[in-house]
């Protein structure tokens, strides 16, 4: 399954990644099999594998003995790091609180990215958090978080310290696991470094002190971020099983940050992939467009393909692409399709959520509907087993509906009444996307679009942070 196109030189080749395969000489671990709860007693032993210039930095680490905490003087760019964040730690620690910068602002800023939010975790409560900031309101009726809000919409997010509900005992034998690892609620409390170790990737795990410009590291998310590779705190397996989601987490994160999965880690997600089918929908189909959002959308559709979870989630696609011969070229027009997007994410922002949707589906929704004399029919009997497994709101889907009737017509010339709807513009960018992925041209529809908006030849420049935003639904 891994080596798809070597087998078939008539597949369309792998995105150019070196990083997706971690390199035998890159860290391979002495980690204990059940790292996350284990102390850690390698870590000084591996530091010489990052090379010398990262060794005597390591060295001066200090570790906690207790919990295997390792220090790391690794000072963040402070002109990164958003102020109302910082404010938001130092008042809290002012309190008398615990509070460190988390996860994925900590990890983009080491690996020289710029965070699209930056999360807190406290050892304050909820409502300690809230007694703090007037500008607070607290969320979530099952696990309580607050958020703090800023002008112009931001959101710093203040999560007390928790840990992961479940106990797993022994080495993990992904065998032997019962069915019944799926997490269902998070909702116990903890201490930062249990809190470190519920967290899905040891690159996810990496706390900030803000106070002492340290990284705090629990479980080797400070190797891992040298090495570039993503893997779980734990038996892969176990984590995989215990949620899912995690599988496309991985995806998203190799393929935005362009990291290699560690090879156990990615055998795990492809032993785990019909687990996908026991998630939470909602949360799959969030993942899916999250997947889409970021300018990765080729590398991310590649691997989800190549490691088959795209054939549980969405065996339609999955079919469509595997079947080249009988698509003539599908595939390579599909793959086409999610690079032209990743090139117009970058250039402008996020493409609309209904865009990415209808430009994902489009390819097997025509198949599907090719010589049929009930198009409308047609479309249905697609899409709704689709709904139905992603968990598609029906907002979505009335759109894609709508949007797949127009597009034959817009290249055909034929826009007509549609050009004053509201989702004439969508459809618009999918007809481009469409034509564009053939390598015909879209001259004709630029010229469309100029008519559409008059005042603006070109697209809105559209945002690529969700940061200020609202945030979504979060396990
Ligand atoms: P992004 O840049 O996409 O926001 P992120 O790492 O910040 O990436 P979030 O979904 O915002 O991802 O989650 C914040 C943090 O919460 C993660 O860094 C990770 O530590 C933890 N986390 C999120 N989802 C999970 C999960 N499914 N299992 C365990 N930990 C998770
Ligand atoms: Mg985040």
């Amino acid at each position: 399954m891994r080596r798809r196109n070597a087998s078939n030189p008539d597949l369309p080749s792998p995105p150019d990644l070196p990083s997706f395969t971690v390199a035998a000489d890159v860290e391979t671990s002495e980690r204990p099999a059940r790292s996350g709860r284990s102390h850690h007693p390698s870590h000084h032993g591996e530091d010489n594998r990052h090379g010398a210039k990262r060794s005597e930095r390591d060295h001066d680490g200090e570790r906690h003995d207790a919990t295997g905490l390792l220090r790391h003087d690794a000072p963040l760019d402070e002109a990164s790091i958003d102020a109302d964040a910082a404010r938001v730690v130092q008042r809290l620690e002012r309190a008398g609180f615990q509070a460190y910068l988390v996860g994925g602002c900590v990890r983009d800023l080491l690996l020289g990215g710029r965070p699209k939010d930056f999360d807190v975790a406290t050892s304050a409560r909820p409502d300690d958090v809230r007694s703090l900031f007037r500008n607070c309101r607290i969320i979530g009726r099952r696990f309580r978080l607050a958020h703090v809000l800023f002008g112009g919409g931001k959101v710093v997010e203040v999560a007390t310290f928790r840990r992961n509900p479940t106990s797993l005992s022994g080495d993990g034998d992904a065998e032997d696991l019962d069915d019944d690892l799926l997490i269902r609620s998070d909702n116990v409390f903890g201490e930062a470094h249990e809190d470190a170790l519920r967290r899905d990737f040891t690159i996810n795990a990496l706390f900030y002190d803000l106070d002492r410009r340290q990284v705090l590291d629990w479980c080797g998310g400070m190797p891992d971020i040298q090495a570039k590779t993503i893997r779980t705190i734990g038996e892969p397996a176990v984590r995989f099983r215990e949620d899912p989601v995690r599988i496309l987490r991985a995806i998203k994160f190799a393929a935005r940050l362009d990291l290699g999965i560690d090879p156990a880690v990615y055998d795990a997600m492809v032993g785990s992939r019909f687990e996908l089918a026991r998630a939470a929908r909602p949360r799959i189909f969030e993942e899916i467009l999250r997947l889409m959002r970021m300018g990765s959308s080729h590398r991310s559709m590649w691997l989800m393909w190549e490691m088959g979870a795209m054939a549980v989630l969405m065996p339609e696609l999955s079919a469509f692409l595997d079947d080249d011969e009988a698509t003539a070229g599908g595939s390579f027009r599909f793959f086409k399709k999610m690079r032209l997007i990743d090139e117009r994410t970058r250039a402008g922002g996020a493409l609309d959520d209904i865009v990415l949707m209808t430009a994902l589906f489009y390819d097997p929704l025509e198949e599907a509907a090719q010589g049929m004399r009930d198009l409308v029919s047609a479309v249905n009997d697609f899409l709704e087993p689709v709904i139905d497994r992603i968990a598609m709101p029906r907002r979505i889907a009335d759109a894609i509906r709508r949007i797949v009737v127009m597009v034959p017509r817009i290249i055909a010339g034929r826009s007509g009444r549609f050009t004053r709807t509201e989702l004439f513009l969508p459809a618009l960018e999918v007809a481009e996307l469409v034509l564009a992925s053939r390598g015909e041209s879209t001259s004709a529809l630029e010229v469309l679009r100029r008519e559409a908006m008059p005042t603006s030849a070109t697209r809105e420049p559209r945002r690529t942070s969700s940061f200020p935003r609202q945030r979504g639904v979060r396990r």
